[in-house]
């Protein structure tokens, strides 16, 4: 039998992960991999608020939503304690399995862990109903845990260096804790994505049994503990804005015009000399052979792609032409001004890159357009530049090679983020690094 419905201990849950990541409370030890403890939890609330005041709280509860899953109507849990069950959304706002209906229902993990989706995932698996909009599936993942899955989602662990992927952990659980406590604080239900729009978690990771996979799965346990509850705080004592991207193209992005409206971070541009040299050796190839790039892009827009940014914009039938308005001292686009048939429109590279599409128009960082800017827009219009995703923050490109360089994982983050200060303990006050 699965969980009773549970509105309660749901609640009670999240009430507490919230509360927590105010940073009011001291959380409770992980369950993962412990369904005796997470079934008393989800059934007493008394249990949660004992545990919630001791002192035993470096590993707090992470809800992560699994993209996926989100929107379905039907979704297949495997390994759960009385093997694969299926849950049904039914009528309005219920699950419903062959055992009967609830509103929603929170299964807890066997040994093995819990397979949805093709992965297998720590802790708990929470599924609610959500009316017409089908079902919202939850993992309630031990901050570790989570960052244990998220750092070889967002790394090529088979290549990393140790210091690049302590790195990393640092970056994405200050992140995580921050997030989440910033959406509490906006009076948000607290969750993370397991996708881009937060950051890249799959579950459990793992690589099978080859002597290559078990160097590569002793290489994350290592690095996981080496940076184990470390994080980046403001001199001022609160988490870090920390923001990361894959490549930044041979300079960082200002956070606050890279990432406008999310990020108050100012400054912080950084001159990244692994990107400008691999940048550089790879304009220095033909753009059309087919040597992976890393650093180096170009992406045609389609009339059809420019048409639907005119109408979108609500700009006209058709985009005339494209005129950068501003730059920075490094160019990167900060703000362009589109004119369509209908009327004119001033937008920010970042709107420009969600519009077009984010994974086409790599990056802000963009060399040159053909035709040019300023020129009539017939057909399509190709973009040529550098790096990948936002440039704000820590840039993993530039991270990997450093590392690889002998940069230790401290240095490599001050690097990227120079006003950031590492805090041993993510419970601790900041201290300064040697
Ligand atoms: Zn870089």
């Amino acid at each position: 039998m699965y969980r009773l419905p549970d509105f309660r201990g749901a609640a009670l849950l999240f009430f507490f992960c919230g509360y927590f990541f105010c940073g009011c409370l001291v959380p409770p030890r992980p369950m993962a991999g412990d369904p005796k403890q997470s079934a008393q939890t989800a059934r007493a609330g008394d249990t949660i608020r004992a545990r919630a005041a001791s002192a035993e709280g470096a590993n707090p509860l992470v809800p992560v939503r699994i993209s996926a899953l989100d929107g379905r109507d039907e979704v297949r849990v495997e390994h759960t304690q009385e093997g694969t069950q299926v849950f049904r959304r039914a009528g309005a706002g219920l699950v419903s399995t062959a055992d009967g209906t609830a509103a929603s229902v929170r299964l807890t993990p066997t040994s093995t862990g819990l397979g949805l989706a093709g992965n297998i995932y720590p802790g708990e698996i929470l599924i609610e109903a959500h009316g017409a909009l089908g079902l919202k599936v939850t993992n309630l993942v031990a901050l570790e845990d989570y960052i244990g899955g998220v750092v070889p989602a967002e790394l090529v662990l088979w290549s990393a260096a140790p210091a690049e992927i302590e790195a990393q952990a640092v970056a994405s659980r200050t992140y995580a804790l921050r997030t989440l406590a910033h959406r509490r604080a906006l009076g948000k239900r607290a969750f993370l994505w397991d996708d881009t729009r937060d950051q890249v978690y799959r579950g459990r990771f793992s690589v099978g049994s080859s002597a290559a996979a078990q160097r590569v799965q002793a290489r994350l346990a290592k690095a996981m503990a080496d940076s184990s509850g470390k994080v980046l705080r403001h001199a001022t004592g609160e988490l870090f804005d920390v923001r990361f991207h894959a490549t930044c193209g041979g300079h960082t992005a200002a956070p606050s015009e890279a990432l406008p409206g999310e990020s108050t971070l100012t400054g912080g541009a950084t001159a990244c000399e692994p990107c400008a040299r691999i940048g550089a050796e790879e304009r220095s190839w033909s753009m059309d052979d087919s040597r992976r790039r890393q650093v180096a892009w170009r992406w045609t827009a389609s009339r059809r792609d420019l048409d639907a940014l005119a109408s979108s914009l609500d700009l006209g039938k058709h985009l005339l032409r494209l005129d950068v308005l501003d730059s920075d001292d490094h160019g990167r686009w900060r703000t362009v001004r589109l004119t369509g048939t209908r009327e004119s429109r001033d937008i920010s590279l970042a709107r420009l890159r969600a519009e077009l599409d984010p994974a086409r128009l790599k990056s802000g960082h963009i060399l040159r357009t053909w035709p040019a800017p300023g020129h009539a827009l017939s057909g399509g219009l190709m973009f040529e530049g550098l790096g990948r995703g936002h440039g704000a923050g820590l840039c993993q490109v530039g991270s990997h090679e450093l590392a690889h360089a002998g940069w230790s994982a401290a240095a490599i983050l001050l690097h990227y983020l120079p006003a950031a200060q590492l805090s041993r303990s993510h419970l601790s006050a900041p201290t300064r690094l040697p």
